[in-house]
């Protein structure tokens, strides 16, 4: 028996599930959670001391790999002035002021302490600025567990087969409407038939947790388009891909422009923290300037704005995006090859940073039925054997994987070793 076998025992005695977050309980793919005790770098160690090299990177945040010095030293420095003050504090002006200069379509911005807090706000103030209440998001697309937004959703909602949770009022979710992710024509029609009653749309720029779903061409542009044309707002969700596939995230690499984006995971470099921001004249409806109502007791937490600061300040370095994104095109690239040579049904997706992978004779996965029609079977035994080789991937097929700064060329070398032996074992 594992360390992990005994504190997943003991966790269930008191926790619900043995977990705080449904997807790390592996009820996906089956067996034993991992039990972290430290993380350094690309790696991961259990409560045995196994290493193991990881591609979930905290589901996205550690985009400099784990325990990076400059971070932690940060945050040390932080905390011997105290913990928790609330009151504003200079450091959340000097993070605010860096997320604005790098993202041309945040005029201001306003942190919380999660993605859920970040897009159930700016979805409060979508309906506040606009006086509407209809809200458009898409089908496995997830963006925190918020009300409103937990109406077929993606990640663990959809994994647990609950994408439409129980205890949403029908009355709320029957505002919810949800469309079909990279359905132009789908869209449009919407628009056509109740674009007058939507708030706005909010969207996944790049869907994560459905595995990974690039939009297709025209697909992100339709939806600036539509919102003009109706006076809606366009939500683009960034928790995940936000500072991941470049210095101004999926906007920047699509070209598309958000009245109100979402953020979390980098910016916080491993604390808990997210932020919504946007448009000068929407955000100014926010209290207590304006009468749409948000607070938070820990938000802007100095402690987390020091390691999200810490480790913004790494990441907007001149060159730090091209070798992140030249690794994972060679890691997905080096698994097509194995699976082909293996003879596996198998496909990748990848922008910048962010990788999917797709046990599927189909050529291009580019929905969500065509992602969630993959192989199961294929791909439990994938992530298995893996988890034994030492590569820790995500113990779901809806998630994207990451890649950090801190991978190097040998660990690639490693997890495609492995992935060629496990695949061949198919
Ligand atoms: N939006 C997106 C796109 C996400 O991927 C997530 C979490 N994976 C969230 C929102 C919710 O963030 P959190 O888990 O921090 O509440």
């Amino acid at each position: 028996m594992s360390r992990s076998d005994t504190l997943f025992e003991q966790a269930k005695q008191y926790i619900p599930g043995g977990v705080n977050s449904p997807v790390r309980a592996f009820k996906a793919v089956g067996g034993t959670p991992v039990f972290v005790d430290r993380a350094e770098g690309a790696y991961l160690y259990d409560a045995d001391g196994k290493r193991y090299i990881d591609y979930v990177l905290s589901w996205g945040p550690m985009i400099l790999g784990h325990a990076h010095p400059t971070i932690t030293k940060a945050v040390m420095d932080k905390m011997q002035k105290g913990l928790s003050f609330g009151t504003p504090t200079e450091i959340e002006t000097t993070l605010a002021a860096k997320i604005c200069d790098m993202l041309p379509n945040v005029d201001l911005v306003r942190m919380v302490n999660s993605g859920t807090e970040a897009t159930m706000s700016a979805i409060r103030l979508a309906r506040g600025f606009t006086g509407r209440d209809k809200i458009i998001k898409f089908e496995g697309c997830y963006h925190g567990h918020s009300d409103s937004l937990l109406v077929k959703a993606g990640s663990g909602a959809l994994t647990l087969g609950v994408p439409s949770s129980p205890g949403v009022p029908e009355g709320l979710a029957q505002h919810t409407v949800t469309l079909t992710y990279n359905d132009i024509e789908g869209v449009r029609q919407a628009f056509s038939e109740i674009g007058e009653q939507v708030a706005c749309i909010i969207v996944e720029p790049v869907a994560g947790n459905m595995n990974c779903v690039p939009p297709i061409p025209g697909f992100l542009e339709t939806l600036r388009e539509q919102c003009d044309q109706y006076g809606s707002l366009l939500i683009i969700d960034e928790v995940m891909t936000g500072f991941r596939l470049g210095p101004q995230g999926a906007q920047g690499h699509y070209g598309v422009k958000a009245d109100l984006t979402t953020l979390g995971k980098v910016i916080g470099g491993g604390m808990p923290v997210g932020a919504f921001g946007g448009r000068r004249d929407v955000m100014e409806q926010i209290a207590p300037l304006g009468p749409v109502y948000q607070a938070g007791t820990l938000s802007g937490n100095p402690i987390a704005m020091a390691a999200g600061l810490a480790q913004m300040e790494q990441i907007t370095q001149p060159g730090f995006y091209e070798p992140l994104f030249e690794k994972t095109e060679t890691l997905v690239q080096g698994l097509r090859q194995r699976a082909e040579k293996a003879g596996i049904p198998f496909t990748t997706n990848h922008v910048g940073s962010m990788f999917g992978a797709f046990f599927t004779d189909v050529e291009k996965v580019v929905n969500f039925q065509q992602a969630i029609n993959c192989n199961a079977e294929h791909f439990n035994h994938f992530f298995h054997g893996m988890l034994d080789e030492g590569v820790y991937l995500a113990p779901a097929s809806y998630e994207a994987g990451f890649m950090s700064a801190a991978h190097s060329d040998e660990d690639i070398q490693a997890t495609l070793d492995a992935a060629e032996k496990i695949m061949n074992s198919i």
